[in-house]
């Protein structure tokens, strides 16, 4: 249910398109950010000048690509979309660099992952609008130095904690994401069904809603999953007992906690009883990698109160043991 763009198919392609939303208006939530980037952009635009850069992170599919759309389309300007991984050579970024027009915007995905030398080459065209570029190699070898147009360097990483401090610095603004309370994503589910021509009633929307894990993407994908359980099984309504059928269906957990997320409840309660348990330690146990769980799913149990980050590690909450059918120890014997 990730939603990877590598797992999707053309039509969902569409409708992932369509579901996206264009303007600060119809985007909910994340208020703070969203009022901050529209004085931002406003002022910019006022002046005549480009954007400041502007770093966006947070978990996946809480809506940076498409705040990124979003602020491009309100500066009036064009959008450039690469990643830190497809960077392999400081001439990639110059090729994208030198295209761009004035006070346009580069997207970049992933940023947390780009090639150290490209990012080198980063710093000065972030600072100056410059970049110097190797010419010939061995005894021929000289750099000319290019201007470029003024730009907004887009950067969005769910791994902030990976950028190097030197690139971090270069970004004047910087915003973190917050997974989406059930109230927010329920005006989100009922847009995107609206959107789809999809009629769903309140509490079916609360459903989808609250068990999306936080997260405007989980919730469009549960969404058009429950659309067809609805086509088939039903008349076209999405209702309470439809979505429930189809989110059980398709093994979604009844507090929307996923695979990766039991996964790791269930190595601190049964391998170090409850905790504390330092990170790397349940990040071998779960064969992830220990930035992935700091950075892309502790934040969500924590938050729902699953685990707490003590001074000697983490550790399993009562409510996690809960959750999981398991007796929380200072139950036990008692
Ligand atoms: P990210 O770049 O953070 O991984 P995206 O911007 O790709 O996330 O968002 C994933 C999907 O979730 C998008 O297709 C978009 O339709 C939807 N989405 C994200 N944020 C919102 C929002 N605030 N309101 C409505 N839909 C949203």
């Amino acid at each position: 249910l990730s939603g990877d763009d590598e797992n999707m198919s053309q039509a969902e392609k569409e409708i992932d398109k369509a579901l996206r939303p264009l303007s600060f208006r119809d985007f909910t939530g994340q208020d703070k950010i969203v009022e901050n980037l529209k004085i931002f952009v406003l002022a910019a635009r006022r002046r005549g000048e480009a954007l400041d850069h502007v770093l966006l992170h947070g978990p996946p599919g809480l809506g940076k690509t498409t705040l990124s759309h979003i602020i491009a389309s309100e500066l009036d300007a064009n959008i450039k979309m690469t990643s830190g991984p497809v960077l392999d050579k400081p001439s990639d970024l110059a090729g994208l660099l030198t295209n761009l027009e004035r006070n346009d915007v580069l997207f970049i995905d992933e940023i947390h992952r780009l090639n150290p030398i490209v990012e080198e080459y980063l710093y000065s065209a972030m600072e100056d609008y410059k970049i110097d570029i190797m010419l010939d190699s061995g005894p021929n070898a000289r750099t000319v130095q290019i201007s470029l147009n003024p730009f907004t360097l887009i950067g969005a990483t769910t791994r902030s904690g990976l950028l190097t401090s030197p690139l971090r610095a270069r970004f004047g603004i910087n915003s973190r994401l917050e997974y989406y309370d059930s109230a927010l994503l329920t005006s989100i589910v009922k847009r995107s069904a609206d959107i789809l021509g999809s009629p769903i009633h309140d509490d079916a929307a609360y459903e989808i809603a609250r068990r999306s894990r936080g997260t405007p993407r989980i919730a469009n994908n549960l969404l058009r999953r429950t659309r067809d359980f609805a086509q088939i099984k039903g008349d076209g309504t999405i209702t309470v007992e439809i979505a429930q059928f189809a989110l059980n269906a398709l093994d979604v957990d009844h507090n929307g906690l996923d695979e990766m997320d039991n996964r790791i409840l269930n190595t601190i309660i049964d391998k170090f009883k409850g905790g504390p348990v330092g990170l790397s330690t349940i990040a071998t146990a779960c064969g992830e990698e220990s930035e992935t769980i700091e950075e892309v799913y502790e934040p969500f149990l924590i938050q729902e109160g699953y685990i707490k980050r003590t001074a000697r590690g983490r550790e399993a909450t009562e409510l996690a043991y809960i959750h999981l059918g398991k007796i929380p120890p200072r139950q036990i014997g008692t």
